[in-house]
């Protein structure tokens, strides 16, 4: 029989989780409705303006479509990273693993980015002697990785400045790879709670830059399920940087 004392303690254990995860589920649907309402007020106001008339005014009437038109191409974005993490959390991530070369998913999501690196004049350099690096993991689940990743450096980084991936051998069997940024960097405060949903830092730009705040904590499943590790580090004022260890293969 199990003693009082222990039952005891193990059901104000059970409490508490369940009181934390029940908050997290309330901070999680009303920063949703939040992040959902911005773009939805906004694209029905212009819609309602233009409706009201100012559709004949060729001096506005194609600016507000567009606004419009940005404010939906934005709830889209949520809501396909809605689906991903919703998907991600209750099917669990399915691996599908394999060996991949990962200097050839680097220079591909640098192609892809490309446009977006230079609207800022930012420089995308990839530091590493190798051509060929061999790695074990499921290889579309880590280009995502490294597409939010370095979406970001460039999202959070400084006109003009560079976004840097480098891969180096940690220990015998692993690699870690690395993207750094010179840009706004993240206080040490927010270390932890970048991986959340939704969790965005103030003033950070990420509204602006159309971020959706479920980037990182789509990375953060995808490495947890590889048992690799991620990790953060920051100088506020100089720049970021975000790292991964990955399965050497041979
Ligand atoms: P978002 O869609 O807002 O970019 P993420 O989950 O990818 O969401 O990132 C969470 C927050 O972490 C961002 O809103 C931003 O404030 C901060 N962040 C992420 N990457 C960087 C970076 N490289 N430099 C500075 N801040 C960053």
């Amino acid at each position: 029989m199990m003693d009082l004392k222990k039952f005891s303690k193990k059901s104000r254990t059970e409490i508490k989780s369940m009181q934390e995860k029940e908050n997290f589920r309330r901070d999680f649907i009303g920063n949703l409705a939040h992040e959902l309402k911005t773009p939805l007020f906004t694209s029905q106001s212009y819609l309602l303006t233009l409706i009201d008339g100012a559709l004949k005014d060729e001096q506005v009437n194609l600016k507000y479509l567009k606004i419009a038109e940005k404010a939906i191409e934005r709830l889209i974005f949520i809501v396909k990273d809605l689906d991903l993490i919703t998907q991600l959390e209750t099917e669990g991530l399915k691996l599908e693993k394999s060996k991949f070369n990962i200097i050839s998913i680097i220079n591909n999501v640098f192609e892809m980015l490309e446009l977006q690196a230079n609207k800022k004049q930012i420089s995308l350099f990839l530091g590493s002697k190798n051509k060929i690096l061999n790695v074990n993991g499921d290889q579309e689940k880590i280009h995502q990785v490294l597409t939010n990743l370095i979406e970001n450096s460039i999202k959070y980084g400084k006109e003009s400045g560079t976004s840097e991936v480098t891969v180096e051998d940690i220990v015998k069997n692993k690699v870690i790879i690395r993207i750094t940024d010179n840009g706004n960097g993240i206080k040490k405060t927010h270390f932890k709670r970048v991986f959340e949903r939704f969790y965005r830092i103030d003033n950070s730009g990420s509204r602006s830059s159309g971020g959706s705040g479920l980037g990182l904590a789509i990375v953060k499943h995808i490495i947890d399920a590889h048992n690799e590790k991620i990790y953060v580090e920051s100088d506020f004022g100089v720049g970021s940087e975000f790292s991964f260890t990955l399965e050497k293969s041979n």
